[in-house]
């Protein structure tokens, strides 16, 4: 009789996730195996858990092992594994580390082993006892206590025999079938179901008297006025739990296990022309919702709509402010109406909050978000929950994109333009790519959307491979913001100092004295970014990595590659000069904002401001409700973003991105400054003034006329020429370790055999990265040019699977890179 043979992707076995492993699925088992089961197996000596990624009939393998259980038949929907082949094989990487983007954290489950008697009947409990009673003393006590209790776990057997002597006494009881292992795979008791926060009536009533006496309480109410339920965590970051228990106590919110049921459209919603008392200091969905959708509006959500019976890839390229939200959220809606879920992705995960409380108003109850920040066990409890269909609607940043979610009828993927769409660690791939691809395996239909879609997407949407849709126009007729270039070579030529030029200068006071917000825009954390020794030229560099450290405030020199601090000196080590602050980060524009206008509410959102949990949101709030004149910020702001009370954006300098070593620094640019300067008159006419010492470069002038038209053809135009994506496919292989010289010979061995195998592969290099020291490990790359892809795949995956770099050198392969390594 023929077996039933599996192949599986080992998870947790190390050094066994390169490759899959054929087991034999004893024929008691069959019956629960599929693809997508997990399953417990032996590699070596060691247990591991696997997932079944195949099975095919097969006979004459006594040399295979038996899986020692099936944990779960049904734990990974098929499609997935499906979605984790297409990954492996497009990303050059082993199908087990493609699956694990889609497992959920171990954690919250324990794998537990079992024993449990066999004989059911008393007769036959009687005589096996019988036969017992002639074991050995252990094996003996053991079976009695088994027939007893019917089935118990290792440490309960413990009283009678520990060790070695245990595992004898098992095996004989074992051998004779008086007993059966078994495992148990479970939600270990520690962690709990999530609790979330439903208001109470009286809710509403009691915020009023409790803006200034207690922020943190305030705060969440309103979140949960406008948004409705909520998980308590999401809550306590940021707020803390003691303002969340306080609440309780005054009986103004309730603490539920999990969601609340039927709170279906608990809160007011807007949508519905609910109360307007949470419309208009912005808080968490604020912006422009109109209740009527404008023609172009109204055409892509018809052609969106029309494809969700069988699915269909869609580009929304709107200008920034022209109602793609609203299309999104109808869209979603229409969906679920169809019985469908949905996915909803942003590019990071300062973004969500904004979004979720826009998607509890359109679809009321069932919205959950995952994102990187949560707890491995948040992670796992959406994740079990998405699987058995209790979530409607994921919203999150790129790896929300693995949620098991049955009949996913939708994904959209907001801001498509990301760079951090791609994912840089194993396995590297771009979550656009991959959205697309589970669509069609899902038959569900994917929105990629955008003011600004990279070159790539727009190619694809130009000959027809995606839908194009269009929005032209800004909703309710809004104009475009009036932009204004500012040459700062003039500045310096006028002997004007500061980082604010003259210009801006007026336009910011301006804005404040007509009550209004600004935002000053830099791309660049920290005080100052060069430290130098006027005298003698040092510059003061990180010990691990090959890169010049920034001046920070609070008085410390700081990597911002590694992370690494020092205190700053006053003088040079090396010939006692004294050391200068040249350049500005955030820090030192915030400083000279508050110089200038120190009656002004300042706060400032970057990398240094933002990392704790929660905190994000925190500074979101407080502008968006217009409890600060001006926001100083990196690109979290830029995104997005929806400031109602925003007239004015100044762009500090628009050049750092343009010299960056990457074909996309251009693209870059324009991209960042087209949003930036779309932050500015959501609600009535702004201005955006942008500060620069290349005034002429189209990157900038064509950002400045919010021409995406005219800056796409000439990217386009440039990439042809210059053989870059879409017209050649770039893979990057990255070497590193701590031997240079050896990182530079694995590089140029690989690039021999690649040369070698006929192909009409291009490679570039090897060249140094990036800095080319990082962490004391030494980093060179070789760039690949691949035309025809699908012609040349194979032969390039046959050399980099034939190549093995020496033992202490890391190669990385990364097929189309975004950020520059
Ligand atoms: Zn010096
Ligand atoms: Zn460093």
């Amino acid at each position: 009789m023929a077996d039933l043979l599996v192949e599986v992707a080992v998870n947790s076995a190390p050094g066994a996730i390169d490759k899959t492993l054929t087991y034999r699925v004893p024929p008691e088992m069959a019956a629960g195996v599929r693809v997508g089961s997990l399953v417990l197996v032996t590699v070596g000596k060691q247990m591991a858990t696997g997932l079944v990624v195949d099975l095919q009939g097969g006979t004459g393998h006594s040399s295979l092992k038996d899986i020692r259980a099936v944990l779960e038949a049904d734990f990974l929907p098929p499609h997935l594994v499906e979605l984790g082949r297409y990954m492996a094989e497009r990303y050059f990487c082993p199908l087990a580390v493609a699956l694990s983007a889609m497992l959920p954290p171990a954690t919250g489950r324990r794998l537990e082993r079992r024993w449990r008697w066999v004989p059911t009947s008393g007769e036959e409990t009687a005589a096996s006892l019988n036969l017992a009673g002639y074991l050995p003393s252990p094996a003996r006590a053991v079976a009695a206590y088994l027939a007893e209790v019917a089935v118990a776990g290792e440490s309960q057997l413990r009283p009678f025999a520990r060790g070695r002597e245990l595992a004898g006494a098992l095996k004989i009881l074992a051998t004779h079938g008086l007993i059966r292992e078994e495992w148990n795979w479970r939600q270990a008791p520690g962690v709990r179901r999530p609790y979330w926060a439903v208001p109470r009536p009286g809710a509403a009533a009691a915020l009023a008297g409790m803006e200034r006496r207690a922020p943190r309480q305030a705060r969440i109410l309103r979140a949960l006025l406008e948004g409705g339920p909520r998980p308590a965590a999401d809550l306590a970051a940021g707020n803390g739990y003691t303002a969340l228990r306080r609440l309780e106590e005054m009986g103004l919110i309730e603490l539920t296990l999990g969601p609340p049921a039927g709170a279906e459209g608990m809160p007011p919603s807007r949508f519905e022309g609910g109360s307007e008392e949470y419309g208009n200091h912005g808080g968490a969905g604020g912006g422009v919702a109109p209740l009527q959708l404008n023609r172009d509006q109204e055409e892509a959500l018809r052609a969106i709509e029309g494809a969700l019976s069988q699915g269909g890839t869609f580009l929304l390229y709107g200008v920034t402010g022209s109602g793609k939200t609203e299309v999104y959220l109808r869209a979603t809606r229409a969906a679920l109406a169809r019985g469908r879920r949905a996915l909803f992705l942003v590019p990071e995960h300062s973004l969500i909050p904004q979004v979720v409380a826009r998607l509890r108003q359109a679809v009321g109850d069932g919205v959950a978000v995952i994102h990187g920040n949560l707890s491995p066990g948040e992670r796992a409890a959406i994740w079990e929950r998405a699987r058995r269909g209790e979530i409607r609607v994921i919203a999150g940043s790129r790896s929300a994109l693995f949620a098991p979610l049955p009949d996913l009828g939708l994904i959209i993927v907001d801001e498509e333009h990301a760079g951090s769409y791609k994912q840089d660690a194993a396995p590297r791939y771009d979550a656009r790519e991959v959205a697309i691809k589970r669509g069609h395996l899902e038959g569900a239909v994917v929105v990629l959307g955008s003011a600004t879609p990279s070159t790539e997407t727009f190619y694809l949407a130009r000959r027809g491979a995606i839908n194009l849709l269009q929005l032209p126009r800004r909703v309710e007729n809004l104009s475009l913001p009036a932009v204004e270039i500012v040459d700062l070579r003039e500045e310096f030529r006028a002997g004007h100092q500061g980082y604010l030029s003259r210009r801006l200068r007026q336009e910011v006071a301006a804005a404040l004295a007509a009550g209004r917000q600004a935002i000053l825009f830099l791309n660049r954390r920290g005080y100052a970014p060069h430290v130098l020794c006027r005298r003698c030229g040092y510059v003061p560099l990180c010990r691990h990595c090959d890169v010049a450290l920034t001046y920070h405030q609070d008085g410390t020199l700081r990597c911002h590659y590694c992370g690494r601090g020092e205190p700053a000196r006053a003088n040079c080590p090396a010939c006692g000069g004294s050391l200068v602050r040249l350049g500005a980060g955030t820090q030192r524009v915030e400083a000279e904002a508050r110089a200038l206008w120190p009656g002004a509410r300042i706060i400032r959102a970057d990398g240094d401001t933002t990392a704790r949990k929660g905190r994000w949101e925190e500074i979101y709030r407080t502008f968006a409700g217009g409890h600060a004149d001006i926001l100083v910020g990196t690109q979290t702001i830029a995104r997005g973003m929806d400031f109602p009370g925003v007239t004015l954006v100044g762009v500090v300098n628009a050049d750092l991105s343009l010299y960056q070593p990457d074909f996309r620094a251009r693209e870059r640019t324009f991209q960042l400054l087209t949003q930036v300067a779309g932050r500015a008159g959501r609600k009535s006419a702004g201005k955006v003034i942008i500060q620069t010492y290349n005034p002429a470069d189209p990157a900038i002038t064509l950002a400045a006329a919010q021409d995406y038209r005219r800056f796409y053809e000439q990217e386009i135009a440039g990439r042809r020429a210059g053989g870059y994506p879409p017209f050649v496919k770039l893979v990057r292989v990255g070497f590193s370790g701590r031997d240079e010289a050896g990182v530079i010979e694995a590089a140029h061995d690989l690039a021999g055999s690649i040369k070698g195998a006929g192909a009409q592969i291009e490679v570039l290099g090897p060249a140094p990265g990036f800095p080319v020291r990082v962490q004391d490990n030494y980093r060179w790359q070789l760039v690949l040019k691949v035309p025809a892809w699908s012609r040349n795949k194979a032969r390039l995956a046959g050399c980099l699977a034939n190549y093995r770099p020496r033992h202490d050198i890391r190669m990385i392969v990364d097929v189309g890179p975004v950020n520059p390594w």
